[in-house]
């Protein structure tokens, strides 16, 4: 173990007891270095049973808690993550990668700020009308919680994606049995005691495991209600089919392939620093990446030089975690699938390598920031998502072929359209078939603004009330009085 903070937490939270999982031992690495940090037990087949066992006895009592004394606890989590945020950064970009001063001040504020969000936003959510629709009978509508929810995360942004999942959920009333992924337990394994001392005793647990182990586990139980998955496609296509059985809810939040449209009259040095900043940024492992450059031809050639030389600036695997503008990939797996990616898009004759391309040489699973130009709407590189470090030029004349191609993606998560006129802006963002288009901007997301896609990018909504409305369902209830009077 090196570099390393202390203590490094291993223990899951099941029925509001710390324990070790009695399942397979996993190192847990750090891609920076590619060094083991620690080893952990996953869940056993009967840990995850009590979890879920525990999370439903929990849901008796939570559900009919008020919101009142819900905000207050997520508040309370809240304040404790706050209080702790620079150990938690401090694991977070060990056990990621990702540079420590990002982590610190990007993945922690909006940990907190999420939990702050929903501890207000349950408490001032509103309703449709209640009345007498049938004479004698006076309807109205109640919001309640569904049951025990399983939440499963990615490893982009562990604790980030752990507060968008846990936060609306227990808000609403629900109990929850999390997994985070595999690679990334450490933070929320160092959050499990501040949960188990707030919450009361089975409303959270978190069980560590594989999907195909732990997670298929919660998501074929019959007492698990709701499965909230972000992750890839195929596995919330496998998530389906398997809470098909017990037709469960799902809240699927999957890929992305965003498009970048970027129109002659658009800003190019806004142009140049947004693609380099949110093209790029958690080594372009972020569903939302400005991954898809479509140029007009008479900014095109101009946008390529100099974004070439942007890219090529960009900081990262140097000793001074401050000078770092980009982390590692989280695994040679994914670093040498990226690198095939673009080694089979550089076997096509017409596709240039601007810049990158190449594992990095030294420690850890980095790879090169990476421009190629040349792409055409048809090639690999264009259509799937590659999930790292690279950003693709097509080349367009029209406008109208243009948002063509943007839609012509099975991904409908994010894009962005660039340009002075916002006429023109406005009626592509119009057109976009995507959960949400930026006007010369990119990346930007808000507690208050729903953030989730259309197509294969899955159908849930995070942040916002809106996920608030996916946590919850709708009941009627009719009130039989007469009309005596
Ligand atoms: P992944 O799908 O491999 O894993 C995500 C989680 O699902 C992990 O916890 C994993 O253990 C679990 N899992 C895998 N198979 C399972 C199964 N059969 N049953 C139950 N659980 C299972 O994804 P990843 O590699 O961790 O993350 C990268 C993917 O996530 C990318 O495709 C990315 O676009 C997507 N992502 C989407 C968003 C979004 O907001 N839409 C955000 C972040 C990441």
């Amino acid at each position: 173990m090196s570099g390393a903070p202390t203590p490094l937490l291993t223990a899951l939270l099941i029925d509001g007891e710390l324990v070790q999982g009695q399942g397979f031992v996993e190192p847990i690495l750090n891609p920076a270095t590619g060094e083991v940090l620690t080893q952990i037990a996953e869940a056993s087949s009967e840990q995850v049973e009590a979890a879920i066992l525990a999370a439903h006895r929990a849901f008796a009592g939570w559900s009919r808690t008020t919101p009142q004394q819900r905000s207050i606890l997520l508040l309370g989590i809240a304040d404790a993550i706050e209080k702790q945020a620079d150990y938690l950064a401090r694991l977070e970009s060990l056990n990621c990668g990702k540079p420590l001063h990002l982590a610190r001040q990007d993945d922690l504020s909006a940990t907190v700020d999420v939990f702050r969000f929903f501890a207000g936003a349950v408490r001032c959510q509103t309703g449709q009308l209640s009345g007498e629709y049938l004479p004698g009978y006076t309807s109205m509508v109640r919001r309640d919680p569904i049951g025990v929810v399983a939440s499963i995360a990615p490893w982009n942004y562990p604790l980030m994606m752990a507060a968008w999942k846990i936060a609306p959920a227990l808000a609403a009333g629900n109990t929850l049995v999390f997994k985070p992924s595999e690679h990334t337990p450490l933070s929320i394994l160092a959050l499990a005691p501040v949960l188990k001392d707030l919450l009361p005793r089975g409303v959270i647990n978190i069980l560590c495991g594989g999907g195909d182990g732990v997670g298929s586990h919660l998501v074929s139980h019959p007492k698990v209600r709701m499965v909230s998955l972000t992750g890839d496609i195929v596995t919330g296509q496998k998530i389906l089919q398997a809470a098909a059985k017990t037709l469960k809810r799902t809240h699927l939040e999957l890929g992305g392939k965003a498009p970048v449209i970027v129109c002659n009259d658009a800003d190019l040095q806004a142009v140049v620093e947004g693609v380099r900043a949110y093209g790029y940024y958690n080594a372009g492992q972020d569903c939302t990446a400005a991954c898809r450059i479509y140029a007009q031809a008479g900014i095109h050639d101009t946008l390529v030089a100099e974004l070439g030389a942007a890219v090529g600036s960009l900081r990262f695997a140097g000793k001074r975690d401050a000078d770092n503008e980009l982390g590692p990939l989280i695994s040679t797996r994914q670093r040498d699938r990226v690198a095939s990616f673009v080694e089979r898009a550089l076997g096509q004759p017409h596709i240039e390598r601007i810049t990158g391309a190449a594992v990095h040489s030294g420690a850890g699973f980095y790879y090169q920031p990476t421009l190629l130009a040349g792409c055409k709407q048809n090639d690999e590189i264009v259509q799937r998502e590659v999930f790292g470090p690279v950003v693709t030029v097509t080349r367009f004349d029209e406008l109208e072929q243009a948002v063509d191609w943007a839609n012509d993606s099975e991904y409908g998560l994010a894009s962005s359209v660039w340009t002075q006129n916002l006429d023109k802006a406005m009626q592509v963002a119009a057109r976009l078939q995507y959960g949400c288009t930026w006007i010369n901007s990119h990346f930007m997301l808000v507690s208050e603004m729903p953030h989730g896609g259309l197509k294969r990018s899955g159908y849930g909504k995070d942040l916002s009330s809106d996920s608030l409305q996916d946590y919850s369902v709708v009941r009627h209830i009719m009130a039989r009085h007469g009309q005596h009077l």
